[in-house]
């Protein structure tokens, strides 16, 4: 690690669980973000600015206008542009020293398998069932870390899969239903800024603790957290049996 390095990750450094080591754990990461919007802004920010060595982000959307209020990956002169383009070049600016590949185009699962398939951790900061139960399937078959993250209105929640261990409970095995869900979106329903923020920073450092294997993780946890009242909850769940997925 170069000297300038050594300064720019000196407060992770400084602390016993990361150390030099955990650093250079750190550095010769790769995560994939799957969406560059309310939840891929912070999450992509924090893991650049950590350092993280490579990051892949994944986003077929334009930035809109109505996105600014809290996709703070994206400023008013990206309005009309890819996002995954556009959160490029912030994260570029946060960090110039990590490697950042935007994929622009909409992905079929065996494109996402296949970006997938080297990275260390997925992150799910997407906004559609359809994607959730997708990635799950995807990190599932590929034995990889997941951490899923969610909000709308005053709500958010938070989830971790990790598929490196065989007793881990699954997405699926948490929403069996997929058709009983309704869609809601942030387009629709409204979503107070920082709730995406507080959410996808939590995913941020769930991916941090699954590259260094530290502490302990949310497996088999569903975090719900309640902006209006302040509130956090914790909702444990096990493997089903008969999991379409896991089982
Ligand atoms: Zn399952």
């Amino acid at each position: 690690m170069k000297d300038d390095d050594l300064i720019r990750y000196s407060r992770h450094i400084l602390l016993p669980e990361i150390d030099y080591s955990g650093q250079k754990k750190i550095t010769a990461s790769h995560v994939l973000i799957i969406g560059a919007g309310g939840l891929g802004s912070p999450a992509a920010i924090y893991l650049a600015a950590s350092g993280v060595g490579k990051i892949t982000i994944c986003d077929f959307d334009s930035v809109d206008l109505s996105n600014l209020q809290r996709q703070i990956l994206h400023q008013d002169n990206s309005v009309g542009t890819n996002k995954a383009f556009s959160a490029k070049k912030t994260l570029k600016k946060v960090n110039p020293h990590i490697e950042i590949i935007s994929v622009k185009n909409k992905l079929n699962i065996d494109e996402v398998k296949k970006l997938a398939k080297d990275v260390d951790v997925i992150l799910d900061c997407s906004d559609n069932f359809k994607t959730r139960y997708s990635l799950n399937k995807i990190a599932f078959d590929l034995k990889k870390p997941l951490v899923s993250g969610a909000a709308i209105q005053f709500d958010g929640q938070l989830s971790v899969y990790d598929f490196r261990n065989h007793e881990t409970p699954c997405y699926q095995c948490l929403f069996p239903d997929s058709s009983s869900q309704e869609e809601v979106r942030c387009s629709d329903h409204g979503v107070l800024s920082p709730v995406v923020g507080v959410i996808g920073s939590m995913q941020a450092v769930e991916t941090l603790k699954l590259l260094l294997n530290i502490g302990s993780s949310n497996v088999g946890k569903l975090v719900i957290y309640d902006a209006k009242n302040m509130h956090w909850s914790e909702m444990k769940f096990r493997k089903d049996p008969k999991c379409e997925v896991c089982a």
